[in-house]
């Protein structure tokens, strides 16, 4: 049997989604958006689509990812 990794990720992807949702950007007033890629034969994934660093960074804080921390 199978494991349908697409319709997986394509889950996460709307969870994040949902967690997201009320997040705004402060200077911009957009809201984040997370899409999903998925071509057949090829590993499905997810973007996020922002309108500036300020929101990134929100919504990076809001789904706990790990921040890079070199300068
Ligand atoms: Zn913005």
């Amino acid at each position: 049997m199978e494991f349908d990794s697409d319709s997986l990720l394509r889950q996460v992807a709307e969870e994040n989604q949902k967690r997201i949702d009320d997040l705004r950007c402060p200077v911009h007033g957009e809201a984040p958006r997370i899409e999903f890629l998925s071509s057949a034969g090829s590993i499905a994934e997810t973007n996020l689509h922002t309108c500036c660093e300020v929101l990134t960074a929100m919504v990076h804080e809001r789904l706990g990812v790990e921040k890079d921390t070199t300068s």
